[in-house]
């Protein structure tokens, strides 16, 4: 795998058998993705956004269809340009990295990035979302998105998560996940850093006799929790909270799907202080 991080060529390989092509496929591995901290994104214009963002890449992968294509050109030629490998190939192969049967025509692998809590600077406005033991992908990678459309400082992974590496993540944030700082960090680190944290500490709760949008968001940078799919929010993080809210149902829904809770708390808390509803659609 090492291999292929310090070329700055173009190659075109025609064999599924290629160990270069071997070790692309493998990056759908959780193992070895987190071994050699790399992750596939599908679609060029991602990789211009990431590439925008400063993101290293290490891999440009593209169909030979791409031929022609200025843009893939222009993105092949700044990854040689960064000392990235190219490689031309075909959709056949393009399928079998990112196992999907209409595969984008352009991949792109770059290296993971985590962010280190101790290094957060809190501004007025800031708004950090902290994520209770994650287990869903789509969910996740829904929530990335969210997150960058209002805004948000970050988000902190806590306790035992999914990753948000995976094709399925990655897929699903729309090239949000080159744009929202990632935090990933054990429940006892996150209680230790929550200590110091000057602003209003928010969880969701559906036991809680607080309506979500009776509180006032805009004073002081917000954190907020949303519990684990399964058991919610545990009496560890509750107890860290300085107000536990709720969103009203009506129904016979048990609980609303995390993403769309987060979604719903993410703009309410952005509503007030970027004042969204005053901007264009
Ligand atoms: N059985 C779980 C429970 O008892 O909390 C359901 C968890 S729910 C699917 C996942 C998370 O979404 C919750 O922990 C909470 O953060 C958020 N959530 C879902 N519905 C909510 C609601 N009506 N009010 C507040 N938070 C909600």
């Amino acid at each position: 795998m090492t291999s292929y991080k310090r070329t700055g060529q173009i190659k075109e390989i025609t064999s599924l058998a290629n160990p270069l092509i071997k070790n692309l496929k493998a990056l759908a591995l959780k193992k070895v993705r987190n071994r050699e901290d790399l992750f596939l994104a599908e679609g060029l214009k991602l990789i211009i956004d990431a590439l925008d963002l400063s993101w290293k890449i290490h891999t440009l992968v593209f169909a030979k269809l791409g031929l022609g294509n200025t843009l893939v050109e222009k993105t092949a030629a700044r990854t040689v340009a960064a000392g990235g490998l190219v490689i031309k190939t075909s959709e056949k192969i393009m399928a079998a990295i990112t196992r999907r049967d209409n595969p984008q025509t352009v991949i792109g692998v770059f290296g993971q990035r985590w962010h280190k809590l101790e290094k957060i600077a809190l501004g007025k406005n800031s708004l950090f979302l902290g994520l209770d033991r994650i287990r869903d992908p789509g969910n996740l990678g829904t929530i990335i998105r969210t997150a960058d459309a209002t805004g948000t400082s970050g988000i902190i992974l806590i306790g035992d998560t999914i990753m948000p590496y995976s094709l399925k993540t990655v897929r699903a944030t729309m090239g949000s996940i080159f744009s929202v700082p990632l935090y990933r960090v054990s429940e006892g680190q996150f209680l230790d850093w929550r200590k110091k944290f000057p602003g209003l500490v928010v969880g969701t709760h559906l036991k809680s006799p607080i309506n979500y949008r009776s509180v006032n968001y805009t004073k002081e940078p917000v954190l907020l929790l949303m519990g684990n799919e399964q058991q919610g929010l545990p009496e560890s993080l509750a107890c860290c909270c300085n107000k536990l809210v709720q969103i009203p149902q009506k129904g016979q829904a048990d609980s609303l799907n995390l993403a769309v809770a987060t979604g719903i708390m993410l703009y309410e808390i952005r509503y007030e202080t970027l004042e969204l509803d005053k901007q264009s659609p």
